[in-house]
């Protein structure tokens, strides 16, 4: 019998619940959708987790589309899931936690007499340390960005050829291989022995189909690969960036891109123009160092020195 919050499922079956981490502020008891998917057979253990920013939805796309697909009577091992982690920011679709305005992804590992989003990540770390593997589901908030895999242990890490291989399972194409902020669970798991990736998938408001679809591949392909399901996954090569380089706006106005998401850019190559709102050139922004086109701001208008794109630098393949 495995056992997740309210959801126990004995071998060859399947159980959804909740997960109870505390009250809302009418006093109601509140609990995050678990799920525990046992496989008839023994194996390996994955822990997925989505919405940890609750403006995050892809992920949860991923897990209502895979979670349908399982059959624990053909699974080796067990996939223990919390569908929808951000509980609060999810109910409102904000980024943050709004009832301790935190990022939960540097809320790892979590206090369990904290703050709220230090309860919430500590309970979702005891579940995912009893795991093997944590896919941690995220994407590019609502900018706009490519489908990568973020491997955030770091290079010097004892798990990091885990981590890489993880990321490289999930085959979404891209890769960064970034040290991460701290309180990310893809840099407190690993510490704890569990090979953790963050799957990023594009960027949105709402759902992305295409994004959802490489997610749910990834989460097949890893299955495949740890041996979860039957059959082989033949591991590929993925594009990898070693670091980001940002670029802000020099002046007020309305921003064109002058590259696609995932186009190679170069060094003192135009990234985008700035101009009035009468179409006149105001300025125009070069790239400081070759690199791939990562993520950029949705809404053209901007002002001094905000946010318009990053590059992913320093790239290779692995
Ligand atoms: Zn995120």
């Amino acid at each position: 019998m495995t056992t997740l919050g309210t959801a126990s499922a004995e071998p060859g079956e399947i159980d959804t619940g909740r997960l109870e981490v505390g009250e809302t502020r009418d006093g109601s008891s509140f609990g995050l959708p678990v799920a525990v998917i046992n496989g008839a057979e023994p194996g390996k253990t994955l822990y997925m987790q989505a919405a940890s920013d609750g403006d995050e939805l892809n992920g949860v796309g991923v897990i209502s589309r895979v979670v349908p697909r399982l059959d624990p009577a053909e699974l080796s091992g067990t996939i223990l899931i919390v569908g929808i982690v951000n509980y609060h920011a999810f109910q409102v679709a904000e980024h943050r936690n709004p009832i301790d305005d935190t990022k939960m992804n540097r809320a790892y590992p979590g206090n369990e007499n904290g703050t709220s989003s230090e309860r919430i990540a500590a309970a979702t770390f005891d579940v995912g340390t009893r795991a093997d593997l944590i896919l941690d589901l995220h994407q590019g908030s609502t900018s706009r960005m490519i489908d990568e895999v973020r491997v955030r242990c770091g290079k010097r890490h004892r798990l990091y050829e885990d981590c890489l291989e993880l990321a490289k399972a999930f085959d979404c194409g891209y890769v960064l291989d970034q040290k991460g902020p701290d309180g990310q669970l893809a840099r407190a798991a690993p510490d704890e022995g569990v090979p953790t990736v963050d799957p990023e998938l594009g960027g949105c408001v709402g759902w992305d189909e295409e994004s959802i679809r490489k997610g749910v591949d990834g989460v097949f392909n890893v299955l495949t690969h740890y041996g979860f399901l039957d059959g082989t996954f033949e591991l590929t090569r993925q594009t990898r960036a070693n670091s980001f380089e940002q670029y802000g706006a020099p002046g007020g106005g309305l921003v064109r891109l002058t590259k696609d998401l995932g186009d190679r850019v170069s060094r003192d190559e135009v990234l985008f123009e700035l101009t009035t709102p009468f179409g006149e050139p105001k300025d125009s922004v070069t790239a400081d160092t070759d690199g791939i086109l990562w993520r950029t701001r949705r809404l053209p208008q901007v002002a001094s020195g905000e946010y318009v794109c990053s590059v992913g630098t320093d790239v290779d393949s692995y």
